[in-house]
């Protein structure tokens, strides 16, 4: 199957639950994730209708960046980031998506500053409690957001996460169903810097049961662009 192919599926699948469950299509954003997927395919998923591309290493998402330079695409920064990497995405990033330590949004916020820019970060949560995964806890988040008031340069606009993989992703639903309790719960708080929009999960595996739960971005790899031939490193 072509990526058009792929993608138009896709579309059809979010149709589909949505219908079934009272969800409006236009809410939810859909993000290819192209990370170890080559610049030329990864426009053939934007020539496709793709809008927003996803990458999880710095060096990657400013390599394609600049390959696809001519397109309108967003680039959202899904992965792990290193503070010391802040400095080459800050102006080329839609949405900064696994913001998960103090130092770090410090970081974003002094080199958003010297950008003179405000930029839009997600707070990643670890809801699984995986020991390899990286995010905040249930317990800490709303400190944590809280804290990130004094940041000017920084607008909180949700959170995300990446659910555990399960083979049969009903057993996760209850990761998903919790990442929306707590989204509606901070956005009643009413926290400086924080406008709580976007809920960004659901993966090739469960997106289904993320917009089910309330996800209104999710983030798609293989289904868009097939088995991932090389395994990404961390
Ligand atoms: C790889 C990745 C995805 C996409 O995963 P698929 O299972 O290939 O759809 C989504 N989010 C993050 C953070 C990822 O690293």
């Amino acid at each position: 199957m072509s990526i058009k192919e792929n993608i138009d599926g896709i579309l059809e699948r979010i149709a589909d639950v949505c219908e079934r469950s009272g969800r409006n299509p236009d809410d939810i954003t859909l993000i290819a994730v192209s990370k170890t997927v080559n610049a030329d395919r990864a426009r053939e998923a934007v020539e496709a209708g793709i809008v927003n591309l996803g990458e999880n290493r710095v060096q990657e998402l400013t390599d394609k960046y600049e390959k696809l330079s001519d397109t309108e695409v967003k680039w959202h920064m899904i992965g792990h980031l290193q503070k010391n990497k802040v400095k080459y995405i800050i102006d080329k990033v839609e949405l900064i998506h696994s913001v998960e330590s103090i130092e770090l949004a410090n970081e974003i916020n002094k080199r958003a500053e010297k950008n003179n820019l405000k930029v839009n970060i997600l707070v990643e949560l670890n809801i699984g409690e995986e020991e390899s995964k990286f995010g905040i806890s249930e317990e800490s988040v709303y400190d944590f957001v809280k804290s990130l008031e004094q940041f000017e340069n920084i607008n909180v606009l949700g959170i995300m996460t990446v659910a555990p993989f399960a083979e049969d992703p009903e057993e996760i639903r209850w990761v998903l169903k919790k990442m929306k309790v707590i989204f509606d719960k901070l956005s009643s708080m009413n926290i400086k810097n924080s406008n709580m929009k976007f809920l960004s999960m659901g993966m090739t595996n469960d997106f289904e049961i993320a917009i089910e739960e309330g996800a209104n971005i999710i983030r798609i790899g293989t289904a868009v662009f097939g088995e991932r031939t090389y395994k990404e490193e961390e």
